[in-house]
């Protein structure tokens, strides 16, 4: 019996009920730009910001058109300039290196290890060529934060946290995003609230935070925002700082606000699916699992392993294999960069030396999205075909 799965790999859950009657109210009124209210009216960009803000402890946010926009503002709410350095992980997503490079700066890649997070002795060794570290979380792997913390803190540099992949996880009971200057997040369709676009920011700096509003393009209406410092620090610096226009508007925060409510739920579901999965390919020949730490409290919404030492031919026997299957799996070592997968030797307007460790590690790793529609009988089908296609290509060499 050769079973086939059938499934979606990048179909999500329908919205709530709540956020599809919380977007029709907006449609009803129609104010959908977030500075359109009326009298004593919030908001529901407000409102978000004020309950992310809540959700992860921190004193301002701000709530974006895209993650990438995002981490666009937070560079430049940081101080970033063009022709500075910023040290960011060559495993990443493409608009990491790509909101380094769109203002000028120049990525300076650290090398990532086989737990696929931060090289953290490679990170040591170059602190000192910049003073701004753009830390990516990629997927949901948290690197030892409190080690992370004291070299960057003893060069005198300021983390920018990407959490396009850590909303909601914890690094020894820290919430992901609270350890740096100021922390990004993505509400695009594939992260863990879906707004079809979006993002959000959080600080604790009162001046990182109304330079991230000025940025985000708020014209003279920042009074609007309730979750920002108050106007004495806007007088600072609201004269200094370009509009780079990326705001969210109510309709997606209409959308969010009931989500971030469920996001507690979500995660304990994306997490019981990814352990079916990685005890399904446990003691698979030839497979390596990325072990998760234990300090990590992470958000299993997709899930990596490696075929260490493999051959590119033999790793696309692999893929062909299980998608003959109805597994789509991912690859970061292929020649070329296909859909979301790339890695830092394609990213041209970001040049790097070659790093040994980086290409050793993408070479074989292998990647998965695990999305909420997917039950856990789908996730126990998925690691059989897995398991038995990398069984067989393995054998066979
Ligand atoms: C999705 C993502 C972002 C932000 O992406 P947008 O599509 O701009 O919302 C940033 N970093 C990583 C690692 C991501 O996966």
């Amino acid at each position: 019996m050769t079973e086939v799965f059938t499934g979606n790999f990048t179909q999500q859950e329908p919205l709530p009920q709540a956020s599809i009657e919380a977007a029709m109210a907006v449609l009803g009124h129609g104010r959908l730009h977030r500075y359109n209210l009326t009298p004593g009216e919030v908001g529901e960009v407000a409102l978000l910001e004020q309950e992310f803000a809540a959700f992860t402890g921190a004193r301002y946010c701000l709530a974006t058109a895209s993650g990438g926009s995002a981490i666009g503002v937070a560079l430049r709410a940081v101080g970033v300039r063009p022709g500075d350095r910023v040290l960011t992980n060559a495993f990443t997503l493409a608009p990491v290196p790509g909101a380094i490079a769109a203002l000028g700066a120049e990525p300076v890649f650290v090398e990532v290890t086989d737990g696929l997070v931060i090289d953290l002795d490679d990170l040591a060794a170059k602190a000192g060529q910049a003073r701004v570290l753009l830390l990516s979380h990629m997927r949901g792997h948290i690197a030892d934060m409190d080690r992370l913390m004291e070299i960057c803190t003893s060069a005198g540099i300021t983390v920018v946290e990407d959490c396009a992949h850590t909303m909601g996880a914890t690094w020894n009971g820290v919430q992901s995003g609270r350890h740096g200057a100021v922390a990004c997040y993505s509400t695009q369709t594939y992260k863990h609230m879906n707004s079809g676009e979006g993002g959000l920011l959080v600080s604790d700096d009162e001046d990182i935070a109304a330079r991230a509003v000025l940025l985000s393009g708020s014209y003279m209406l920042y009074e609007r925002h309730t979750a920002a410092p108050g106007p004495e620090v806007f007088a600072r610096h609201r004269m200094d700082t370009p509009n780079i226009s990326g705001r969210m508007d109510n309709l997606r925060a209409a959308i969010l606000r009931p989500q971030l409510r469920e996001l507690p739920r979500q995660i304990a579901r994306w997490n019981e699916r990814y352990r079916v999965v990685e005890e399904g390919l446990r003691g698979t020949p030839g497979l390596s699992l990325v072990e998760r730490p234990a300090k990590e409290s992470f958000v299993g919404s997709s899930i990596q392993f490696l075929l260490k030492g493999w051959s590119g031919a033999a790793v696309g026997e692999v893929l062909e294999r299980c998608l003959k299957r109805g597994v789509e799996l991912k690859w970061f070592g292929g020649a070329e960069p296909t859909g979301f997968t790339s890695r830092y030797a394609h990213w041209r307007y970001a040049p790097s030396p070659e790093l040994a460790r980086t290409d050793g590690v993408l070479s074989g790793l292998m990647d998965m999205r695990l999305p909420l529609t997917f039950s856990i009988g789908d996730c126990e089908q998925i690691a059989r075909i897995i398991r038995a296609e990398v069984g067989a290509v393995f054998q066979a060499r």
